[in-house]
């Protein structure tokens, strides 16, 4: 297998196999990330990619799921994505399903045709970072798409089957968007009814501008206290009818997960012993 620079996936691929389509993401500009500052963007040969997914198949009878990495893969013109689909097929007829990053802005590039014809080819899951529902955050952070066409990107993908996996980052409004930051999130959430949400929390890389704000002390992480503020605002305000949601990933100081709407109240009891916990910390 041939991987460039390092490599990202999310935590519930841990036991996929990865497949670099692309190297690094197609915009790469978001304040607070540096995932893929040491990459020069380039969409990868169809030979390579072949290569890579033939040398992967001999260890199919153990692989279950396939992640075609960097950044967004779905940047990838849909005949070439149907090739690498087809091709993952043939050498892995046993294989549960094919995953990858999207953009809302490439996924709005494509029809609801061409979203059918992927799903069928076995793309099963799109993972969108939506990170806030915010314009006012999404534009100070540069992400380059409004919550609007969040929304649309993913009631496209439902439309034609696909499933969506939605991560935040909390305290990505600072401490003066951080209401507007949640209500608008969870308003959002709402309108794209995601399968799986994931609640990060933020961590600027040593490279971004975010990081020069933190440095320079115009930008403030989040405390523990103001995560969780944050993640029970957030919950009691979603209205989804299918959802995991978890804030298990590495970046988080809490682990809260559980199945919307079914668990809601317990998860709310549950920010509130943790809150208890880390104001008795504080006051230590
Ligand atoms: S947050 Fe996503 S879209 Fe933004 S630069 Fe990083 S990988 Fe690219």
């Amino acid at each position: 297998m041939h991987y460039e620079g390092t490599i990202f996936r999310p935590p519930s691929e841990a036991d996929s196999l990865l497949v670099q389509v692309t190297v690094g993401c197609s915009w790469n500009k978001c304040t607070f990330c540096d995932m893929y500052t040491d990459k020069k963007f380039r969409i990868r040969g169809i030979d390579e990619i072949k290569a890579d997914l033939k040398e992967g198949s001999r260890w199919r009878n153990q692989i279950r799921r396939i992640f075609l990495c960097d950044g967004d893969a779905m940047v990838l013109k849909t005949s070439m994505l149907l090739e690498i689909l087809e091709t993952i097929r043939e050498l892995y007829p046993d294989l549960d399903a094919v995953r990858v990053y999207a953009t809302a802005t490439d996924i709005l590039r494509k029809s609801h045709e061409e979203l059918c014809q992927l799903k069928e080819a076995g793309l099963e899951m799109v993972y969108i970072g939506l990170e806030s529902g915010s314009d006012k955050v999404l534009k100070e952070v540069n992400k380059d798409i409004t919550k609007a066409e969040m929304i649309a990107a993913a009631q496209a993908v439902t439309k034609a089957g696909i499933r969506q996996s939605v991560s935040i980052i909390s305290g990505l409004g600072g401490q003066d968007m951080s209401r507007e930051h949640i209500l608008e999130t969870a308003d959002a959430l709402n309108q794209m009814q995601p399968d799986y949400v994931g609640m990060l929390v933020l961590h600027a890389g040593n490279d971004t501008d975010m990081f020069r704000k933190i440095s320079e002390g115009t930008f403030r992480l989040p405390s523990a206290t103001q995560v969780l503020t944050e993640m029970k605002l957030l919950i009691e305000n979603l209205e989804l009818e299918h959802c995991y949601f978890t804030s298990a990933h590495a970046s988080n100081y809490i682990d809260v997960r559980g199945r919307l709407p079914q668990d809601k109240q317990a998860m709310l009891r549950n920010i509130d012993r943790l809150t208890e916990l880390v104001k008795k910390r504080e006051a230590i």
